[in-house]
């Protein structure tokens, strides 16, 4: 059996793709590697999403939920699944995911936000050994910094949210920034600066020490170079995310660089019967915020019914 449509990505754009194709009723497949809402689920969980309309604050797992809730519940299936290739046959294509699947489509729509990324690491003594034991790269559930020491790393709005989004649980908070400055929004410097969060400077953490947890960090002040030690019960490394490798440019659709999809305004990418939506597309005047990404997948469904229904359809 073939899908009408299979969407790759299951963020707010690739699930309401789901919602609207449905009300076509097309047989609809969306494929999501990392967690049921994508990247905003699966990178900030528990932090508040202020930017999407009729909810003044919510959770970002909340929010993800609640699209893959209302995607299920309009008759998409939802798998959990990696996309490794699309590849084109002589009547639609074939999806091919990591545990090995196949699944054959009449069309496709791309909806993988930025990709599958990585975050960047430190390189220093301890980390790779106290990863996922004490030492992070994101907040699963703030929750879990109830009373504990917490060092976060990194001068961005990413490690700064993280530490403003922890410190209300935590016993404490230090923020260790290799500058003298945050590379942040004014914003969220204030935020932090008014808050209980201790910040250092010009400070970098040389290595991470512990047992079976992450016990201490050592933190050098760069210009001085003093050297200060931290009792820790977790450190949240945060200083980027790199993308892992794209399978994009294998699957013969016209790129902008190496990650963006290029796509008229119906959303059509150059091959037919692939369509885009969301972060993953490139068009100017694109703004990347999650209703503008659901606008767009409204536009590329309806898109797909047409190249569906062709030459039927006026
Ligand atoms: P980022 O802006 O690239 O910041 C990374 C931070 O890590 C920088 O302060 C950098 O220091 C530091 N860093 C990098 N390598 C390091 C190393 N080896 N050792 C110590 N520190 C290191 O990354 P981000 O915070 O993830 O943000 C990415 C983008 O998303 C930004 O454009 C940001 O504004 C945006 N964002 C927006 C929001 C929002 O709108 N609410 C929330 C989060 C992120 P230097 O400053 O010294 O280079």
């Amino acid at each position: 059996m073939a899908y009408d449509v299979i969407i790759v990505g299951g963020g707010p754009a690739g699930l309401t793709a789901g919602i609207y194709a449905r009300t076509r009723k097309l047989s609809t497949l969306i494929l999501e590697a990392q967690a049921p809402g994508g990247q905003l689920a699966w990178l900030y969980p528990t932090k508040s999403v202020y930017d999407y309309p009729s909810y003044i604050a919510v959770e970002a797992r909340e929010l993800g939920q609640m699209f893959t809730l209302h995607a299920r519940e309009s008759g998409a299936q939802v798998a959990m699944e990696e996309v490794v290739e699309v590849q084109r046959l002589k009547s639609g294509f074939k999806v091919r995911t990591r545990p090995g699947n196949e699944y054959d489509t009449r069309a496709v729509i791309l909806a993988m936000g930025m990709g599958l990324f990585e975050p960047k690491r430190l390189g220093i003594p301890g980390e790779v050994e106290l990863e996922g034991h004490g030492v992070d790269y994101r907040v699963r559930d703030r929750h879990e910094f109830k009373d504990q020491r917490v060092l976060v790393v990194g001068g961005g709005d990413s490690a700064l949210e993280i530490a403003l989004e922890i410190v209300a649980a935590a016993k404490q908070v230090t923020l260790v920034h290799r500058r003298g400055e945050f590379r942040a929004m004014e914003k969220n410097v204030e935020a932090v600066l008014k808050s209980p969060i201790e910040v250092l400077y010009n400070a970098e953490v040389t290595s991470l020490e512990g047992d079976d947890r992450v016990r201490r960090a050592v933190v050098y002040d760069n210009r001085t170079l003093k050297k200060r030690e931290f009792e820790v019960d977790r450190v949240i490394v945060n200083i980027g995310f790199q993308p892992t490798a794209t399978p994009l440019p294998r699957w013969g659709i016209e790129l902008e660089g190496e990650r963006l999809i290029k796509v008229k305004a119906d959303m059509s990418t150059s091959v037919p019967g692939i369509f885009a939506c969301g972060d993953i597309v490139s068009y100017p005047g694109k703004d990347k915020r999650i209703v503008t990404g659901c606008g767009e997948a409204v536009t590329a469904v309806m898109s797909v019914y047409r190249y569906l229904k062709a030459p039927y359809w006026a």
